[in-house]
């Protein structure tokens, strides 16, 4: 998965408001996320993004599974309200993998094996990577899941956009508007 990360999480975090009211939404989707987060190291300093999932501790379910027993024993002694949050970011970690499993190789053995798992092969034409990936048959799943979010954003919150970014632009464009100046200056 490349687009859909963050708008699964989104909507594990909606379905999970749903049974526990009060719980925010930010631990799952900052969960869906997560394993990504290696993404800029391995820009910066190699092996190459494309080998990341092999390489990196973030892309090993069980590095996570290890992670996990800390965690829950600090959000434990935090309160039930840091448990319920802590259980859905690693619910969102897990969403990650599973949802990265369906066009990359995971190693969900990693370090004890290295075998990869993966459910489809969208590089097996040769032809340049992304348009591979934009063209097979998963790229309809990863635009369905963030097509469900924008829908589930928009109808239940009634707008897509945070409401104080919304506002601030628009203060920043009636400032311009009386200052005279251009709104890209106006908001920089
Ligand atoms: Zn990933």
């Amino acid at each position: 998965m490349i687009f859909a990360h963050g708008p699964s999480g989104y909507l594990l975090g909606r379905i999970a408001g749903r049974k526990l009211p009060g719980v925010p939404l930010w631990p799952a989707v900052l969960g869906a996320y997560a394993p990504d987060f290696d993404v800029p190291y391995f820009a910066l300093f190699g092996p190459p993004v494309a080998d990341h999932h092999y390489w990196s501790p973030l892309h090993w379910p069980l590095f996570w599974a290890a992670l996990a027993i800390p965690l829950l024993i600090w959000a434990r002694a935090r309160g039930p309200r840091a448990t319920t949050a802590s259980l859905i970011f690693l619910a969102g970690v897990i969403l990650h993998f599973c949802l990265d499993t369906m066009t990359w190789y995971i190693h969900w053995g990693a370090p004890f094996t290295m075998v990869g798992f993966k459910l489809s092969d969208p590089t097996t034409v040769h032809r340049p990577w992304p348009w591979n990936f934009l063209t097979h048959w998963t790229m309809g799943l990863e635009a369905s899941i963030c097509l469900a979010a924008v829908w589930l954003r928009v109808t239940l919150d009634g707008r897509l956009l945070p409401a104080r970014w919304g506002a601030r632009r628009l203060r920043a464009w009636m400032r311009a508007r009386r200052s005279g100046g251009a709104f890209g200056r106006a908001t920089a």
